[in-house]
């Protein structure tokens, strides 16, 4: 596999100007010992094949690669669908809980707790937790516990014990400031998982490595159906990153295939209801890394908005920062209503119901201009079950 050189994380934790551990001292000790023992461990054989048998048997990997005939005739190119939607959980995110939980058994942590916004990531962690029978401590924002009930029922069937964050705005990131208060409580037999490329280092690195898995599936498939394992365009949705940062991986240090990142612009860039990091963000620390955030002039968090939970999020992982600063990636700022139209559209031409998050990525495609002999790969992060309420609103199909 094409591991990145170029575009790889430095022995400092840094890609580019962006990256690094800025955290409280007394979170030192956690993430140092993480940072000295993760890749030793994911790269012993017995953690590879043990992950690699749950990805196959418990998530369904490896995901289609689904030609999508009828998208293609309409955009006059030709477009693959990657499908994480199939995952089990519906999207992307147990390839990396499940890969964090076993680390975190190997450094023989018995106490798992997470943050989460919408409540996927809760899910997700929730899911490996059952099945490792860990103990699982999830803090979300009270706010968020009343918008995203589903998902709060979700890891409270699946054994989680979710706590209120109740201080601040009470969204996410009150739930992270509680989480690393924790954390810092519990420094002994408690792991944190983190649920994007975001984060101190070395998590953003660590997650995409785990999500990674998604554009190693694409070489080979894409090689299987067409004879060459290199698409003209990669394009994913961005919202911490990790789903983009995994299809995006073995294929960043090779230019001839342009990466493709949609930013959420909610109402519009210059709404004041958005969530376009790139757009309308500068460089700030945001969770413990220097990356590229929506703040006011004095450095203060912009409430982002938009109208999918998963892409509400103020910043970007360092990841990213680094390939919109460097002009590697291309991004694309996708309103509400073109997601929304976006998904109508995948839904009656393939059949498929995208999360909303997912609806922004597929929104990119009249803006990229394929040509007919060229080929784009769209990494379809969710499915959109979690989404029909506000489909069936938004769409007026009630
Ligand atoms: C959480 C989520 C996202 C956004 O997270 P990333 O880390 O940017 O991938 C995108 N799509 C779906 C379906 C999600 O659940």
């Amino acid at each position: 596999m094409s591991e990145p050189i170029k575009f790889a994380v430095n022995e400092k934790g840094y890609y580019g100007n962006f990256g690094g551990a800025y955290i409280p001292e007394m979170l030192y000790p956690n993430v140092e010992e993480l940072r000295q023992k993760y890749l030793g461990i994911i790269g012993e054989p017995s953690f590879k094949a043990e992950l690699d048998a749950l990805l196959k048997d418990y998530v369904g990997r490896p995901t289609p690669l689904y030609y999508a005939k009828r998208l293609s005739e309409k955009y006059k190119t030709n477009i693959y669908l990657k499908r994480e939607d199939l995952c089990h959980t519906g999207a992307h995110k147990v390839n990396n809980t499940l890969g964090q939980i076993i680390l975190a058994k190997r450094l023989g942590k018995t106490r798992i707790i997470a943050e989460t916004g919408a409540g996927q990531h809760g899910v997700a962690t929730a899911t490996a937790c059952a099945l490792m029978g860990l103990q699982c401590v999830v803090y979300m924002g009270e706010v968020d516990i009343q918008r995203q009930a589903p998902n709060v029922l979700r890891m409270k069937m699946l054994g989680a014990e979710v706590r209120a964050a109740t201080c601040g705005s009470r969204t996410l990131k009150d739930a992270t400031n509680e989480a690393m208060r924790d954390w810092i409580s519990n420094p002994v037999d408690t792991y944190y998982i983190i649920g994007s490329v975001v984060g101190p280092h070395p998590y953003p690195d660590m997650v995409a490595r785990f999500q990674s898995i998604i554009s190693e599936e694409i070489k080979w498939q894409l090689k299987e159906k067409t004879g060459n394992e290199d698409p003209d365009y990669v394009v994913a949705c961005v919202g911490g990153g990790s789903n983009a940062a995994g299809a995006f991986y073995h294929y960043l240090d090779n230019e001839k295939v342009t990466l493709v990142a949609a930013e959420a612009a909610g109402m519009g860039i210059s709404t004041g209801h958005s969530a376009a990091t790139t757009a309308l963000g500068f460089s700030g620390v945001l969770h413990g890394s220097k990356t590229i955030l929506m703040q006011s002039d004095d450095g203060q968090i912009v409430e982002p908005y938009s109208i999918s939970a998963g892409l509400d999020y103020p910043g970007i992982g360092p990841l990213h920062a680094h390939l919109f600063e460097s002009k590697r990636g291309k991004f694309f700022s996708i309103t509400d209503e073109e997601a929304l139209t976006s998904a109508l559209e995948l839904c009656r031409l393939e059949g498929i119901i995208p999360a909303l998050e997912t609806s922004h990525a597929l929104a990119c495609l009249p803006y990229l201009k394929a040509k007919a002999n060229e080929t784009v790969v769209i990494n379809l992060s969710g499915r959109g079950d979690k989404d029909l309420d506000t489909y069936m609103k938004r769409l007026g199909l009630e």
